[in-house]
C-alpha cells in the first residue's frame, strides 16, 4: 500500500532538513491518505520535495522520523540501525565484560530508531517501544536482535503497553516474546541487582545512572551518606562499600522493598544501612548535619514545557535544603532527569539555592548519561539526564 503523505506548510521544512527526528504537528499543510497511528508516512516540503519517511501518530509530535532519505522501512533497514547499534555496545566493551552485563542495547532516537528502547539484562533483553509504529514492527526487532546476539540472548520480554502514547486499537498485554525468564541477577562493576522488569520502573533499573555511581563510590569512605530518591538502592549499594552508615529514602514501599534487597544481596544484613519511606520533601525539613554526602535523583518533576517553572522552583528547594543541611566539607550528588529541563537552566536552579543558604558552593564534575545512552546530535531533547556533583564548605 502506498504510504500516505504529508505536506509542510512554507518555511517549516527547516527544523527536518536539520535532521531533527521529530516532525510537529503545528508544521503540517495537509494530509493525504488519512494515516492512522503506527502508519509508515512520507513527508515533503510546499514545493514536493521528498524530506523524510517516517512513524505516524496523532498528537503534538505527529510524525517520528526514521529515514531522510526516501527508502521502505523493512526488515533490511531495521536489521541494519539494530546491528549498529549493537556494534556500538561492543566497541564500547559492553558484551561479554566480566563485570557489567547490564546496558542500554538499543536507545531510541539515540541510535536512530525512534521510539524503540531495547535494555540488556544478563541475557534478558526487555524492549520498550514508545510508538505504535514501532510495536508493529516488535517481532521482526525481537528476531533480528536474537540473530544478532545468538546465545548471548536467553529471552526477549516486551514491556510496551504502558509506555505507547495514543495506544489507537492496541489491546495486547506485555510479556515474553521469546523464551522464558523470572526475575534476573545482573552485575554492574561487580556489584549485584535483582531485576524485577515486570513490576519495576522504566524497564526495571535505571541504567543511565551506572558512570555516576561508579563516581559516587569515590566519594564515599567514612562518610555518613543520604540517598534520597533511592528506587532499587543503586546509589546505596556503591556507597557501602565503604561509607559509615547510608540511608535509603524513597515514597514507594515496593521501592524500600527493592533497595533492601539490593543491599542484602551483596552485604547481607548490614546494619550501616536503613531505609525510610517518606515523601523526600517532608525528610529533608530536619535533617541539619546528619548527613555529609547527599544523593538527590528525583524522578522527572517535568514532563511538559508549560510545568517547567513549577518544576525548576521544585528542583531549587530541594537542592536548598541539601546545600542548608549537609556537613560542613559536604558532598552532593543532585540530578534532573526532565528532558525539558536544559542542562543551563538546571544549573540555574542549583545555583539559585546555593545563593539562598549563602554557603560557599564549588561544581567538582558535571554528569551525563553514559555512552550506550548517546544522543543525537540533532536531537538535543536526548540529552535528559544531568547532574552536578557540589561541595559545599
Ligand atoms: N536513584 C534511583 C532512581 C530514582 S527514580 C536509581 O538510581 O535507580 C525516582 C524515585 O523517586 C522512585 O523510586 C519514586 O518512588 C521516588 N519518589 C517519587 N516522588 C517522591 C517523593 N516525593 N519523595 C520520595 N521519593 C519519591
Amino acid at each position: 500500500m502506498k504510504p500516505a503523505e504529508i505536506i509542510l506548510k512554507s518555511g517549516k521544512d527547516q527544523s527536518i532538513r536539520r535532521f531533527h527526528p521529530w516532525l510537529f504537528s503545528g508544521a503540517i499543510k495537509e494530509i493525504t491518505g488519512n494515516p492512522v497511528e503506527g502508519d509508515v508516512v512520507k513527508v515533503f516540503d510546499n514545493n514536493s520535495e521528498f524530506l523524510a519517511v517516517g512513524h505516524y501518530q496523532p498528537g503534538s509530535i505527529a510524525v517520528r522520523i526514521l529515514s531522510f532519505k526516501d527508502i521502505e522501512p523493512d526488515e533490511k533497514f531495521f536489521r541494519e540501525r539494530v546491528i549498529s547499534a549493537l556494534d556500538h555496545r561492543k566497541s564500547l566493551g559492553l558484551i561479554d565484560n566480566r563485570s557489567i552485563n547490564v546496558f542500554r542495547l538499543i536507545h531510541a532516537e539515540g541510535d536512530n530508531l525512534p521510539g524503540l528502547i531495547a535494555d540488556f539484562y544478563n541475557g534478558v533483553v526487555v524492549i520498550q517501544m514508545h510508538s505504535v509504529g514501532m510495536y508493529r514492527v516488535r517481532s521482526l526487532i525481537a528476531g533480528i536482535i536474537r540473530d544478532a546476539l545468538g546465545d548471548k540472548v536467553t529471552a526477549i520480554y516486551d514491556k510496551s503497553i504502558s509506555t505507547l502514547p495514543f495506544k489507537a486499537g492496541i489491546t495486547g498485554t506485555d510479556g515474553f516474546i521469546w523464551g522464558e525468564s523470572g526475575p534476573a541477577v545482573v552485575t554492574e562493576y561487580g556489584f549485584k541487582f535483582r531485576i524485577d522488569w515486570e513490576t519495576g520502573q522504566k524497564t526495571g533499573f535505571f541504567i543511565d545512572q551506572r558512570e555516576n555511581r561508579k563516581l559516587l563510590s569515590e566519594y564515599t569512605r567514612g562518610r555518613d551518606v543520604l540517598n534520597m530518591f533511592g528506587y532499587t538502592g543503586g546509589f546505596s549499594v556503591y556507597a557501602l562499600k565503604d561509607a559509615s552508615l547510608v540511608h535509603t529514602v524513597d515514597s514507594s514501599a515496593s521501592a524500600i522493598t527493592l533497595a533492601e534487597e539490593n543491599v542484602n544481596l551483596n552485604y547481607g544484613d548490614d546494619s550501616r544501612h536503613k531505609s525510610i519511606q517518606a515523601d523526600a520533601f517532608e525528610f529533608m525539613k530536619n535533617i541539619n548535619g546528619t548527613y555529609d554526602l547527599i544523593i538527590l535523583d528525583p524522578p522527572a518533576f517535568a514532563k511538559h514545557n508549560r510545568v517547567l517553572d513549577n518544576a525548576l522552583q521544585g528542583y531549587k528547594r530541594l537542592n536548598m535544603k541539601a546545600i542548608e543541611q549537609v556537613r560542613r566539607g559536604g558532598i552532593i550528588f543532585t540530578f534532573s532527569c526532565s528532558q525539558v529541563v536544559s542542562r543551563e537552566n538546571f544549573r540555574k536552579a542549583v545555583f539559585a539555592a546555593s545563593a539562598n543558604t549563602g554557603r560557599k558552593v564549588r561544581i567538582l564534575h558535571q554528569m551525563s548519561q553514559p555512552p550506550d545512552h548517546p544522543v543525537n546530535i540533532y536531537h538535543p531533547e536526548g540529552e535528559y539526564l544531568k547532574g552536578l556533583v557540589l561541595q559545599v564548605e
